[in-house]
């Protein structure tokens, strides 16, 4: 998909913004986010510009994905950090405010701010195996 001039992060790709850059290639670039949760904070996203992870077609998505594992390396190293969080947000209602694609790559440390309210529930009876079924059927 072709540049948007009132993208922020299509900016960044094409220079008109600055940002701190730590990975880049012909489909990707990965960059430390503005306002971290952590320290070493990453984003990594597609050249091209894309809303959210399900409009991109599964190769655009590889070849930024592909970039995944060195770029917790990296931040793992270079931060001291225990964990990462992997975080990538579609919608609004999901918490995303740039809307062109990102993965977020957040170091974590034990007792560091960062929580999560995680509502872990329970299926009633049926409902996964119904739940399960619907989703495959759409994947086909
Ligand atoms: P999300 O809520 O998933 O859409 O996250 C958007 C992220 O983009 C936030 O963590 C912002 O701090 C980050 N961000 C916004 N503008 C910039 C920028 N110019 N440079 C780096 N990161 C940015
Ligand atoms: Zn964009």
């Amino acid at each position: 998909m072709g540049a948007r001039s009132d993208c922020i992060f299509c900016r960044i790709i094409s220079g008109e913004i600055p940002a701190m850059k730590v990975l880049e290639d012909e489909s990707a670039l990965a960059f430390l986010d503005i306002g971290p949760l952590a320290e070493g904070h990453v984003l990594l996203i597609p050249k091209a510009h894309y809303e959210t992870a399900d409009e991109m077609p599964p190769d655009a998505a590889a070849a930024m994905l592909r970039h995944l594992p060195g770029l917790i390396k990296a931040v793992r190293a270079a931060t001291g950090c225990e964990g990462v969080n992997v975080l990538q947000n579609n919608g609004r209602v999901a918490h995303q405010v740039v809307p062109h694609v990102h993965f977020h790559i957040i170091p974590r440390k034990s007792g560091d701010a960062f929580h999560f309210n995680w509502p872990a529930g329970t299926y009633p009876q049926g409902r996964m195996e119904q739940l399960g079924r619907a989703i495959r059927e759409q994947l086909t």
